[in-house]
């Protein structure tokens, strides 16, 4: 596909390719590096039973893709979502490798979902169906080689039953083939938060960029789950007004405040947040367009297009969600001078602090939660500089300026490492 043609379809993958293909025009891509980059280099797709608790049988559909290998073992997390398709995946996976590349770790990029409802399965058919898909997986990660995380759906329990079914395989126990675990079995401090965390970070440099006041910022997010919630906690430790908050029955709006905590509590109790009390409900389309000076998309992608991109009010978009934004939005919303944080560098904290997990398995020897903050902000505060530097000199958005960053990484090693044979 052509870069500078205009991407309507809200095909992930397509938009994926979109992306990198205006990075790759401006980075003058050879032929051959660019159909490289342009495809998964393995993708595996497994069909498998799993014995619910009314004594059936159902045959569930899974995949894991490692986009690229060039900078290290790939990364990337594994979904749990009934629309989980193998495009998604596809474009999920190249979005690590670029993401990875962007904050400088050395890790390739790739993904994995399974087709279900976990909403709908007892704890017992998740764990079977857990222990089931990281069996059918198992030539396929590996501390060394491909190592998952969390995402939409998968939880640190998920992680730990991932991390025990590898291990029983091989006899011995293997933490660094997992992040995102129990902290019980090796998983690292603050690693639960730091998504949150690097999305509340990339939002304060972008006011401060901007010259706007980061205290009191109104914010509306959009999705209520591992990375919503706690960018929400953590914003409003800082000082900001969450005005807006949705998960997937809708949303709650409240221009004097919401309490993330209390809406915490509340999700905790009720499974969602409907019925809360303490503002007005709003549906997810609502949420998009309240009056706020930051939104942030948490939950899917394919959320800012062009039917709603125009109605946006606030002034930052921080995209803690992958791909919540689609091609033609984005053109509308550079119109619109909206300042974006794109995914690949905003919601790169959960990468990081995984990678922090895995050293830390690997060498057997645990750092604290103020070491990891410190390093984290440390890395989120340099790659946000180092990309507003990029747009500045090339002058183009923050979306093409973190590719450009990322692409030029992997390309460059892959060119220093040559083609094999
Ligand atoms: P999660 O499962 O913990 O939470 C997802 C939330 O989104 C839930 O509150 C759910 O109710 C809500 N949701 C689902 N469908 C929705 C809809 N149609 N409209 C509004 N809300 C909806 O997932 P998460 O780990 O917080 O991941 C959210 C996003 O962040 C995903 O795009 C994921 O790829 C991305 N992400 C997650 C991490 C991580 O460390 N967990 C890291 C980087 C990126």
């Amino acid at each position: 596909m052509a870069a500078d043609a205009v991407v309507t379809s809200s095909d992930p993958w397509q938009v994926a390719l979109h992306q990198f293909g205006v990075a790759a025009d401006l980075l003058a891509l050879k032929r051959g590096i660019r159909e490289f980059l342009s495809h998964p280099q393995r993708e595996l797709t497994v069909y498998f039973p799993v014995e619910l608790e009314d004594g059936s049988v159902r045959v569930f559909t899974g995949y894991r893709i490692h986009h690229n290998t060039v900078l290290g073992p790939s990364k990337g997390g594994i979904r749990y979502h009934p629309d989980v398709t193998l495009n998604e995946i596809r474009a999920l996976a190249m979005l690590m490798t670029w993401k990875c590349a962007v904050v400088g770790l050395p890790y390739g990029g790739a993904k994995g979902g399974v087709i279900c409802n976990p909403k709908e399965l007892s704890q017992q058919e998740l764990e079977h169906l857990t222990r089931r898909y990281t069996t059918e997986l198992s030539p396929f990660i590996g501390p060394e080689s491909d190592i998952p995380a969390p995402d939409m759906g998968t939880t640190p329990q998920v992680m730990a039953w991932i991390m025990d079914t590898y291990s029983m395989h091989r006899g011995y126990s293997i933490p660094a083939v997992v992040t995102g675990k129990p902290i019980s079995i090796g998983g690292s401090a603050g690693r639960i938060e730091a998504t949150g965390r690097g999305v509340m970070i990339v939002a304060r440099e972008a006011t401060r960029h901007l010259g706007m006041p980061f205290q009191g910022a109104r914010i509306a997010i959009q999705g209520f789950g591992n990375v919503g919630s706690v960018a929400a906690i953590l914003l409003r430790d800082q000082g900001c007004r969450i005005v807006a908050v949705s998960d997937s029955r809708g949303g709650i709006h409240n221009d004097k405040g919401l309490d993330p905590a209390d809406l915490v509590r509340h999700k905790e109790l009720t499974g969602s947040l409907a019925g809360y009390r303490g503002g007005d409900a709003i549906s997810n389309e609502e949420l998009l367009e309240v009056p706020c000076e930051i939104l942030v998309p948490s939950a899917l992608e394919g959320q800012i297009t062009k039917q709603n991109a125009a109605r946006i009010k606030a002034r930052i978009l921080v995209e803690g969600a992958n791909g919540p934004t689609t091609p033609d939005a984005d053109a509308i919303l550079r119109d619109r001078k909206v300042f974006v944080v794109p995914d690949i560098l905003a919601n790169a904290g959960g990468v990081t602090v995984s990678y922090f997990e895995w050293v830390q398995d690997l060498q057997s020897f645990f750092w604290s939660e103020e070491e990891i903050n410190e390093r984290l902000e440390r890395i989120m505060v340099r790659s946000f500089r180092d990309v507003l530097a990029v747009s500045q000199e090339r002058k183009v958005e923050m979306r093409t300026a973190a590719l450009l960053r990322g692409v030029s990484r992997v390309a460059e090693a892959l060119l220093t490492r040559g083609i094999y044979p």
